[in-house]
Parts: C-alpha cells; sequence; structure tokens
C-alpha cells in the first residue's frame, strides 16, 4: 500500500508513520513531492491494518497497490524520475542521445566514431566490451581492453560511456570504467547479476528481454531498485513476434505505457529494435513522437566492416540527419534536444 500524508504533515509525523510502518515488519520508502510525502509500504503488508495507519495523525489515506512492482511504479514517486549522468540530466525535458558502434573493435574505431557521433548531437558514447554474442564463434568483444578504450574516448570528449555488463563479477571491473551499466536483453532475468547492479553506484540502462512483457521489464527494475539503486533507465529495443523482415518488432506502445506505469525514464534502441539501418531513423522518429526520454543507437564509420551489427549501423552522417529531424520533433512534443 501507499500512505499519503496530508500536505501540512510535519517531518515528525512522517518519521512516526515510517517508524510504526518498520515496526510492523514492513520497509518504508519515503517520496517526497512539492505537495505532500507519499510513504510506499515495501514487503509483506497484509500484515497492516489500514485502518491503525489512517488514524494516525498526519496521514491522508491509504492506498492499496495493486501491482507487483512497487518502487518503480508511478503510484509510489508521482513525478518523472530525473537523475544526473556525469554533467547531463535524464528523464527531464532534454532528450538524451546516446550513440556509438555495437562492439569496440580498435582504439582507431572507437575514437574516430566518439569524435563523429559528438559532432553529430550525441551526449553518451556506446559501446560494448563484454558481448553476448549468439554464437560461440562470433567476436565476443574486446574485454577489459574495450573498456580503456572507452576510458580514453570519455577523457577526450567529455561524453559518458555507456557499455554492457554481462555477469556478477563483472560489475566492479566495468564501474571502474562506465558511467551507465547497460544490461542486455539476453540478461533481463539475470537475478544475481540485477542484484549486482542494484549495489553499484552507477546508473543501469536496463533493456527489454527478447520476450518479456512490460510486467517482466518492471519487475526487473524492481530488483534493481529495491537494492538501492534508484537510477534505472528502462531500455525498449524490440521484441520477438512471427515477422521475419525485422529483427524485432519495436513495441512503440511500450513508451508511453511505461511513462504511465513508472517514474523511470524511458530510451528507445530503434537499432536492435528493427535490425536494418534504413529502418532506424523512422524507428527513432516514432520513439521521440511516443515520449521517449532518450534514444541508444549504433554508429559504425563503415559499417560494412563492423565486427557485429553492420546490418543495422548507421553511417555517421545519417545519424547526424538523424538528430537534425529529432530536434524538430522534439519541440512538437514539448521537448528539446540541445546540442
Ligand atoms: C547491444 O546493445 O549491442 C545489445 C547486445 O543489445 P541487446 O541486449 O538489446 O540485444
Ligand atoms: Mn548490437
Amino acid at each position: 500500500m501507499i500512505v499519503i500524508m496530508r500536505h501540512n504533515a510535519s517531518t515528525a509525523e512522517v518519521a512516526n508513520v515510517a517508524a510504526r510502518i518498520e515496526q510492523l515488519g514492513c520497509q518504508a520508502h519515503l517520496s517526497e513531492g512539492s505537495e505532500r510525502t507519499i510513504i510506499g509500504v515495501i514487503g509483506n503488508d497484509r500484515a497492516i491494518d489500514k485502518a491503525h495507519i489512517e488514524m494516525m495523525s498526519g496521514v491522508e489515506r491509504t492506498v492499496p497497490v495493486l501491482r507487483p512492482f512497487k518502487l518503480a511504479s508511478r503510484d509510489f514517486h508521482p513525478m518523472d524520475s530525473v537523475f544526473p549522468i556525469n554533467g547531463i540530466s535524464i528523464g527531464g525535458k532534454e532528450i538524451v542521445m546516446m550513440a556509438g558502434p555495437c562492439a569496440v573493435e580498435s582504439r582507431e574505431q572507437l575514437l574516430e566514431t566518439a569524435e563523429l557521433v559528438k559532432a553529430a548531437g550525441s551526449h553518451v558514447l556506446r559501446g560494448g566490451a563484454f558481448k553476448p554474442r549468439t554464437s560461440p564463434y562470433s567476436f565476443q568483444g574486446m574485454g577489459e581492453a574495450g573498456l580503456r578504450i572507452l576510458a580514453e574516448a570519455r577523457q577526450k570528449t567529455g561524453m559518458p560511456v555507456v557499455t554492457e555488463v554481462m555477469s556478477p563479477e563483472q560489475v566492479p571491473l566495468v564501474t571502474t570504467y562506465a558511467d551507465i551499466l547497460q544490461i542486455g536483453a539476453r540478461n533481463m532475468q539475470n537475478y544475481a547479476l540485477l542484484h549486482a547492479v542494484g549495489e553499484a553506484q552507477r546508473p543501469v540502462l536496463l533493456k527489454r528481454g527478447l520476450m518479456s512483457t512490460i510486467e517482466e521489464l518492471l519487475m526487473s527494475a524492481e530488483y534493481i531498485l529495491s537494492h538501492g539503486n534508484q537510477r534505472v533507465i528502462l531500455c525498449e529495443r524490440g521484441i520477438r513476434t512471427f515477422e521475419t523482415y525485422t529483427r524485432n518488432t519495436l513495441d512503440i506502445n511500450a513508451v508511453p505505457l511505461l511513462k504511465q506505469l513508472s517514474h523511470l525514464p524511458v530510451v528507445v534502441d530503434p537499432s536492435h529494435g528493427t535490425g536494418h539501418w534504413n529502418l532506424v531513423a523512422p524507428a527513432a522518429r516514432a520513439a521521440i513522437a511516443a515520449g521517449a526520454d532518450g534514444l541508444i543507437i549504433e554508429v559504425h564509420p563503415r559499417p560494412e566492416e563492423a565486427m557485429s551489427d553492420g546490418e543495422q549501423s548507421l553511417r555517421p552522417d545519417r545519424f547526424a540527419e538523424l538528430v537534425e529531424t529529432l530536434r524538430i520533433i522534439a519541440v512538437a512534443v514539448d521537448r528539446t534536444l540541445e546540442p
């Protein structure tokens, strides 16, 4: 349940209700809005008598929360979550662009791409150093050497870096180099990994699983939030359907739905969502029009030479053109896309 405090409730009254909730064996999560404080009750709240809580001083009412996700839910946190990531902010009025190659392939390739995407208007640099590949014979990424190259690119361009972490053991290593920890679609329900990034001191970009429902995505976000990390970015990257012309089916519905159900920022990946470079720009435009807070896009200076996902990677000039059209769409939906 959530406990809605009166708008003039004192700090002592809020603390008193929170203490009572804890005494009854649940956890109290405070969400302080400009109007009033909301206390989220986490745990087995069936043991708590709502009439008893409603009699406490400063309490306006209690509301049952029927959905299984709590901390991720907008009921608990009515305002949008907006948080800083090394100099930029996500979840607010400004759209955040993340771009770069699928994988870090070499120092030259990454530094060249980083400069080009930055010049085109990207705010964050993407690039995988640990790659979850369908085949064990495919390029698996450069590992720590790739992370070092990403850190060098950050230092040269000033862009924060987002990169994938594939196992709980890798979290400390990836955390030393990355600004945002990416949880790949294949690992969305790797609960040990969600627990580990829940304890990390970095924002997390959580990608929707290939065959996962929106509720399952939000439950995975709940794992991270419940382990103490409040900086979770949800990422719609397409799901598997019967369609074979595209790699995945980008679920545009997920964008407004996630924004309604949750306060967390929502980013769309039109590269994996479509699988074809010539579908990336239209899908990206649709995502911004639908209310996404940002995009993550694969860009490669020579897509035909890419070691992974070349067919869905944009050339830097095409990425630059796309960003210009997105600026116009952003304004149409009362957002901005700053250089
Ligand atoms: C990626 O971002 O390169 C990637 C592997 O994405 P996903 O986990 O969504 O397939
Ligand atoms: Mn990829």
